[in-house]
């Protein structure tokens, strides 16, 4: 799943590229995803957070969500950021 880039680093295979999409990444997008190795995923997802600190929106988020034709969060309502947010 993953493709070694130096002797201690590696990146999941997909999300370099073109149309970027992790091989752990299970489901359809702006449907139900999830991530299939979530309790073992790499430091990176660790440390991604779509809300940033402070509570600010992830431009990285934003961009992600524009590739696959999804608004981004910044323009969610509420109810719609509730409904995305909960655990498959
Ligand atoms: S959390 Fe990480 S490993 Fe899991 S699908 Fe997302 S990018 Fe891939």
């Amino acid at each position: 799943m993953a493709i070694p880039l130096t002797p201690k680093l590696m990146r999941m295979k997909g999300t370099d590229d073109v149309a970027p999409r992790c091989i752990a990444l299970q489901g359809e997008i702006g449907r139900q995803v999830g991530c299939c190795i979530y309790e073992h995923r790499p430091s990176p997802c660790h440390e991604f957070n779509p809300w940033a600190a402070l509570g600010m929106v992830d431009a990285a988020c934003d961009r992600a969500r524009l590739r696959h034709g999804l608004r981004p969060l910044s323009e969610l309502q509420k109810s719609e950021l509730q409904a995305i947010s909960k655990p498959a």
